[in-house]
C-alpha cells in the first residue's frame, strides 16, 4: 500500500460465495452462486446504497462485511483486516455493525436504554462508559425521550432506531443496514432514513444501505446495482438513475419523480438532459413562468 493512502473501510477482491444445497441424506443437490466475482471498495465516510432485484445477492454480500459469511473464493477486508482470519472476528463484528429488516428480532431488552447498553456491556466496557454511550447513541437517533419505555410500546420506525442505537453503542466505523425500512410505514421509513443520513453526515460513519426503495437510494454518494450475484452498475444516484432503460431490464425502478421527468423529456416537454432526483429539480427543469414556478415550490415544501 502506498504511503499516505487511506485504507478502504470495505474491500472485496474477486469475491465469490456459493450456497451448497443438500438433500436429507446430506448429498449435494446443487450449488447457488449468490455472489459472483465482486470487486468493490468503499472509502471511510462514504454512503453506499445497494439495490437489486430479489435474489441478486445483496444480503449475502452484506453478510460478508460483518463476517457472518466467509468467501468461497476471493477475500473481504474490513479496515484492511481479512475477515477470513479468525483473530479479527470480534473486531470486525464491532467495527461493522449490522441492522436487519425486522426490529422485533433485534431488540431484546425490556427497557430501551437497557437494550442499547447490551452491546457495550458484552464487550466488557465499564458501566459509566456504557451509560455515556447509551446517552450518545439514543441522542444520535433522536430516541432520548423514549429511553425509559418498553420497546413493545414503540412504533416500527422507533424500534428500528433503537436497533440502530444498539449498534452505534459499539462505536462502529461502518453500519450495514439490510432493508431496514421494508417492514415500516412511510413515516417510519422517513424517520429511519433521516437517522441513517445523520449518522453519515454528523458522525461520519460509513453507511451501506440495502434498499428496495429508490427514493432512499438517492441520498447515497454511490449506488451499487446488483444482478445475479454481480455488480451490474455503479455510480452516483444521478448517473445510475439516468440509465432508466437498463434499470428496467434489471427489473428495477427509478424514483417516481425521475421517471416522470424522463417521460416529459421523451415527449419533448423537458429539454435539458440532466437527471432529475427531486420535485424541486423537476420544477427547475420545466420551462414554466416564474410566478407559477415559485408557488409550486412553496406547495411542494409544505406538503
Ligand atoms: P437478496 O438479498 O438480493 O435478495 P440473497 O443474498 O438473499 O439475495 O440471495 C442470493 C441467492 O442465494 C438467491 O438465489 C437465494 O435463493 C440464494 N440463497 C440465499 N440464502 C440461501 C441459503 N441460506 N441457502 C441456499 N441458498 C440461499
Ligand atoms: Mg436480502
Amino acid at each position: 500500500m502506498a504511503m499516505g493512502c487511506v485504507v478502504d473501510i470495505i474491500k472485496t477482491k474477486d469475491l465469490v460465495y456459493e450456497y451448497i444445497r443438500r438433500d436429507e441424506e446430506g448429498n449435494v443437490e446443487g450449488i447457488t452462486r449468490a455472489v459472483d466475482e465482486v470487486d468493490v471498495a468503499v472509502r471511510p465516510g462514504e454512503f453506499i446504497a445497494i439495490v437489486g432485484h430479489n435474489g441478486s445477492g445483496k444480503s449475502t454480500l452484506a453478510k460478508h462485511i460483518n463476517a457472518i459469511c466467509y468467501p468461497t473464493e476471493g477475500s473481504v477486508f474490513v479496515d484492511g483486516k481479512d475477515t477470513a482470519d479468525e483473530k479479527h472476528l470480534w473486531e470486525i463484528r464491532r467495527m461493522a455493525g449490522m441492522v436487519f429488516q425486522n426490529p422485533d428480532n433485534q431488540i431484546i431488552g425490556q427497557v430501551v436504554e437497557e437494550d442499547v447498553g447490551f452491546g457495550p456491556e458484552n464487550m466488557g466496557i465499564p458501566t459509566a462508559q456504557i451509560w455515556e454511550r447509551v446517552d450518545e447513541s439514543l441522542s444520535a437517533v433522536g430516541m432520548t425521550a423514549h429511553r425509559k419505555k418498553s420497546p413493545n410500546r414503540l412504533s416500527g420506525g422507533q424500534k428500528q432506531r433503537v436497533s440502530i442505537a444498539g449498534v452505534l453503542a459499539m462505536r462502529p466505523k461502518c453500519i450495514i443496514l439490510d432493508e431496514p425500512t421494508a417492514m415500516l410505514d412511510p413515516s417510519g421509513r422517513k424517520e429511519v432514513i433521516r437517522a441513517v443520513r445523520a449518522l453519515n453526515d454528523v458522525e461520519k460513519i460509513t453507511i451501506v444501505l440495502i434498499t428496495h426503495y429508490m427514493d432512499e437510494a438517492i441520498f447515497a454518494d454511490r449506488i451499487f446495482v446488483m444482478d445475479k450475484g454481480r455488480i451490474a452498475m455503479t455510480g452516483t444516484p444521478r448517473q445510475i438513475f439516468h440509465r432508466v432503460e437498463e434499470l428496467k431490464q434489471l427489473r428495477l425502478d427509478v424514483p417516481y419523480v425521475t421517471l416522470l421527468a424522463h417521460k416529459l423529456r421523451k415527449s419533448g416537454v423537458i429539454k435539458s438532459d440532466t437527471t432529475v432526483l427531486s420535485i424541486e429539480e423537476l420544477l427547475d427543469s420545466l420551462d414554466i413562468a416564474l410566478p407559477v414556478k415559485h408557488e409550486s415550490v412553496g406547495k411542494s415544501v409544505n406538503c
